[in-house]
């Protein structure tokens, strides 16, 4: 299936053509080129993928654990075999550079569709069994069952579209439940190739299906009245949405919606390291990843030294061809994308005030024919003060702002000053203060003299208006399963009040 021809729709384990008539183009963000035209799926599209889906969950529920983990083993491993195929598309899609691409998104979508294909096919999800009494005419037991929760809607956001959908998906097929999953319309491309994937390794028809289409799409499956369960990536604004409609149908939900992450470099820090880190938290993925660490408080006797490096270091960051292994920054996802992240650093100088330490408004140097593309300026404001708005709210984009501090009592009380709580991190040698700081640290998603690395095993959530629920490790699969109590009463007598007196 080639990613490039008119995208339809993915239902009973194949291709369906969308019935709405309606279409939209998903464009090259390094060229600001169209890629391939998508069909929307119009409403009776969607409720024929739900009936799909619904027929197939009960012959996939009642699946033994370890047959579907056979079925999901084997589509990690066309995953993996066409890697560097699907991370070519990724990238056009989302104009991430291949070296990105094709270390990152494919291999930990894959890793954790393999982690929960192993977690349930080895016994993984098991429920337990409590003693209430025992003897040898009153033995009495609960176990519990953990009960797979029927069709569940996937809404991915634009920024790690393969990555997201496996996040999602894997536990939930694991777990014996079906998916009808809507891509961002941003970034569709990956969606029918993984569909197929998943058919070529043998799931059955109605596991897994694919519709097309924007916010309406995703409005009219959250208010579904046959969809158990919604698992929503994207902005809060959105993400409150999608949670008053599921509340509506009562219908479980997790959440994993936007930051404005604090990362905090202590005074004794090892300062490449930190540097590196603040890098990584704001330059990878041109800023585009929900655990970006864009505040980045900074002691003030060491501002000087750390800013220094920083600005050596920036000159590490490479804008070019995206299929060049040298690449590794590439254009913003979609244009209006480009308008917001530009109106921000427009703001930062023109009313925040804030002092460019480098980039600032323009495009870095590109090839000619990239010249159309979606490019800013990877660029960082310092001496920023917690009012500002580049500050206040999420970018989404290559900025790093700088906020110096004085003491760390003073950097945790700022750092956690903010309605989000997605991420934070810390830099220091001391590593028991380390684990003070992390413990007074608002957010679901903390790391020690690292940033950004976020493995199957961890479960990763957010705290106050970021999310609700987590995706990942062993917590990750609790979100796709319903609990079922049995109390066991081997009396054979019921212990009733309503005896004659
Ligand atoms: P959006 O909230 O704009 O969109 C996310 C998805 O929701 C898209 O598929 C969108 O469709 C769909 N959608 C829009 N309106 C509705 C609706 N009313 N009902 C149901 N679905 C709807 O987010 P972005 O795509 O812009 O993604 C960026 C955001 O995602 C950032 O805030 C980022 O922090 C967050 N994010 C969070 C992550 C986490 O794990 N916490 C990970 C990655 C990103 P369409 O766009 O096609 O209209």
């Amino acid at each position: 299936m080639s990613p490039h021809q008119p995208q339809h729709l993915y239902y009973e384990g194949k291709q369906q053509k969308a019935s709405s008539g309606k279409t939209f183009e998903t464009i090259d963000p390094s060229t600001a080129k169209p890629l391939a035209t998508i069909h929307s799926a119009s409403h009776s599209d969607i409720d024929a993928a739900i009936a799909s889906a619904s027929t197939a969950f009960h012959s996939w529920s009642h699946t033994p654990p370890n047959q579907r983990c056979r079925i999901l083993l084997k589509a990690v491993q066309i995953l993996r075999e066409r890697n560097d195929q699907l991370a070519k598309v990724e990238s056009q899609d989302t104009g991430k550079p291949f070296s990105e691409t094709s270390t990152v998104d494919i291999v930990t979508g894959a890793d954790t569709l393999e982690y929960y294909a192993n977690l349930v096919g080895g016994g993984g999800l098991n429920g337990e069994t409590v003693t209430l009494r025992e003897g040898e005419d009153g033995s009495a037991w609960v176990y519990t069952r953990k009960e797979p929760l029927g069709v569940c809607v996937g809404i991915g956001a634009w920024n790690y579209p393969i990555q997201i959908a496996l996040w999602k998906s894997g536990p939930c097929l694991a777990a014996g439940n079906t998916m009808i999953y809507k891509p961002s319309e941003y970034t569709p491309l990956h969606a029918l190739l993984l569909a197929d994937i998943f058919t070529q390794a043998g799931l059955p028809p109605g596991v897994f299906n694919v519709v097309h289409g924007a916010g309406d799409v995703g409005g009219y499956l959250t208010s579904h009245p046959s969809v158990a369960k919604v698992s929503f990536t994207g902005q809060v604004s959105t993400g409150r949405k999608v949670a008053a409609s599921a509340a509506g149908g009562m219908k479980y939900v997790t959440m994993e919606l936007g930051g404005k992450s604090p990362l905090l470099v202590l005074d004794d820090c090892e300062v490449d390291n930190a540097v590196d880190g603040a890098m990584m938290a704001n330059f990878f993925s041109s800023g585009q990843v929900c655990t970006n660490g864009t505040r980045v408080f900074v002691p003030r006797k060491l501002k000087a030294a750390f800013e220094k490096r920083l600005v050596e270091k920036m000159e590490y960051i490479r804008a070019g061809d995206l299929a060049d292994s040298a690449t590794n920054f590439g254009p913003l996802s979609s244009k209006s994308h480009w308008q917001k992240v530009t109106e921000y650093i427009r703001h930062g100088i023109d009313a925040d005030k804030a002092k460019l330490l480098y980039g600032g408004l323009g495009a870095p140097n590109v090839p000619s024919r990239l010249k159309d593309g979606y490019w800013v300026n990877p660029t960082v404001f310092t001496d920023c003060t917690d009012d500002m708005r580049i500050c206040r709210e999420e970018i989404f984009g290559p900025v790093l702002c700088i906020l110096p501090y004085d003491t760390v009592d003073e950097a945790v009380e700022r750092a956690n000053n903010t309605s989000l709580g997605l991420a934070a991190g810390v830099f220091t040698k001391d590593l028991n203060l380390a684990h003070k700081v992390v413990a007074r640290l608002q957010a679901g998603i903390t790391w020690i003299n690292s940033w950004g690395e976020s493995p199957s095993e961890m479960s990763v959530g957010g705290w106050k208006m970021s999310g609700v629920g987590v995706e990942n490790g062993r917590k990750g699969i609790e979100a796709w399963v319903r609990n079922k109590s049995t109390l066991v009463d081997m009396g054979g007598q019921v212990a009733t009040v309503f005896a004659k007196l």
